[in-house]
């Protein structure tokens, strides 16, 4: 499998090239140049770790042994806490959850993040070289990757969140790591401010010659593909001819998987994007309009996102993958802050999307009533997506994605159902331990400064 950039459809890239690249120098992100197809038949009666295998497979096969990979991906959920990994739970009639909160860090992250250390931890025993991890994060990549990546040989890890703008237990969750390779950055802005300057770096000569840097936000192909699986698996634990997605977005990297899946073969009818105040995927798909709009902060904050990156890949797909009409796109953007979709390409984004936007006080209600009616805690991530879901008819297969522990974002949790919700001991931990972490201003030449500074020291 050969990879092209959404702003170059003439690239032609080998997995391991775009493993560590992320970010193509074009600005552009990877996609693979055909979409392969899965038997769904040979997955039955397989385990998570041997589904995951034949998914992803396919997409590294140039780089990877089939044995090798089922090695990594067996070492990889080792230890996960739930024997199915991700497990499906009936909440009502035609109405499903994902759970998908078993890894380390307790939010789906970990589910690809951790096969990413792995896969990273492999390729650099068989060609050593020094790399350099970089990413933003709105609270669950960073603990996610920094769980992953924690004394791993050759590996620096630099993790910006914006400052104050993640939950107590997030932050802790990075900054209580104190392996000397990892760099918790927190940056005076918000997150869409976090991912502005990791873009531009990547994009950067000076630090770019200086370092290998390798991206591990969810524009990893990587995190993509290892995300495609848990929505076969949820499939295959269902007796449904087909089933529709509810998801949770912010940067469109969970729910964009669920598109890959749907390319690959999975029946799916709908994929329903659930977003907080922060709506930008809702005009796209309700009107075609794009627009820059200002983030607000909600309970949800692993989705208080306005630029949700992997969109620019169903717009590549919805464009008929031409990647001329996809730079005019982003040139207009740029330009103007504003593009509208025509009507045709709008039709392609409502032909599988539906989108819904979920306020703070319908995340609270929702927390409330599914706490009240199934006694099921949901944290506020997950209740956007529960909100959608309780208003389906029950005629057709629905299955919303549970996407952190409630005791992650305790505080909105405990307000929407007056109570206090246990704790897991890994988490109430955390608060005892000491933390390490840099603030630093919303600049790109700080934060650049500063990681050039800490590796040439390393
Ligand atoms: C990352 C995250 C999301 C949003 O997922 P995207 O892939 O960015 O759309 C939603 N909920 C939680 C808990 C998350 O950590």
């Amino acid at each position: 499998m050969k990879y092209l950039s959404t702003r170059d459809d003439s690239l032609s890239r080998s997995f391991n090239d775009i493993l560590y690249q992320g970010l193509s120098r074009d600005g552009g992100l990877y996609l693979p140049k055909s979409w392969p197809k899965v038997d769904l038949l040979s997955l039955k009666n397989k385990s998570y770790e041997e589904v995951a295998c034949e998914i992803i497979f396919p997409y590294v096969n140039e780089n990877i042994e089939k044995l090798d990979l089922q090695k990594i991906l067996n070492e990889t959920y080792s230890n996960f806490n739930h024997e199915k990994i991700a497990p499906l739970v009936e909440l009502d009639n035609n109405k499903f959850l994902l759970e998908l909160i078993y890894g380390p860090t307790y939010a789906f992250k970990d589910y690809a993040l951790q096969f990413l250390g792995n896969l990273f931890s492999i390729s650099l025993e068989k060609s050593p070289k020094r790399i350099t991890v970089l990413g933003a994060t709105s609270g669950d990549t960073g603990s996610a990757a920094i769980h992953s990546f924690k004394s791993k040989k050759d590996i620096n890890v630099f993790i910006l969140h914006p400052h104050n703008k993640v939950s107590p237990i997030q932050q802790k969750q990075m900054t209580t790591v104190i392996d000397k390779n990892i760099f918790n950055i927190a940056v005076d802005g918000n997150f869409d401010d976090c991912q502005k300057i990791v873009k531009e770096l990547f994009v950067n000569d000076e630090i770019q010659e200086s370092t290998s840097l390798t991206a591990v936000n969810s524009i990893n192909w990587a995190r993509l593909i290892a995300q495609v699986v848990y929505y076969f698996w949820s499939y295959l634990q269902t007796d449904k001819h087909q089933i529709n997605f509810i998801v949770p977005s912010g940067n469109f990297g969970n729910i964009f998987s669920a598109f890959v899946a749907k390319q690959m073969g999975l029946p799916i009818g709908h994929l329903h994007i659930a977003t907080n105040s922060n709506d930008i995927l809702k005009s796209i798909v309700g009107t075609g309009e794009m627009k820059k709009k200002s983030v607000f902060q909600t309970y949800s904050p692993s989705m208080d996102i306005q630029v949700s990156s992997n969109f620019e890949r169903q717009i590549f797909e919805s464009l008929n993958r031409d990647s001329k009409r996809v730079n005019e796109v982003f040139e207009s953007f740029s330009s103007k802050g504003f593009y509208q979709f025509d009507d045709s390409v709008l039709a392609k984004f409502q032909q599988i999307y539906k989108a819904t936007s979920i306020d703070d006080s319908q995340t609270l209600e929702t927390i409330k009533y599914v706490y009240e009616k199934y006694n099921y805690i949901a944290d506020p991530h997950t209740a956007t997506g529960l909100k959608v879901l309780l208003d389906k008819k029950d005629d057709e297969a629905w299955v919303s994605l549970v996407c952190a522990h409630p005791a992650k974002f305790g505080k909105a949790v405990n307000k929407a159902i007056n109570k206090e919700i246990d704790i897991p001991k890994e988490l109430s931990n955390l608060f005892d331990k000491e933390e390490k972490m840099t603030i630093l201003p919303n600049s790109t030449i700080d934060v650049k400064n500063f990681i050039l500074e800490k590796i040439s020291n390393a």
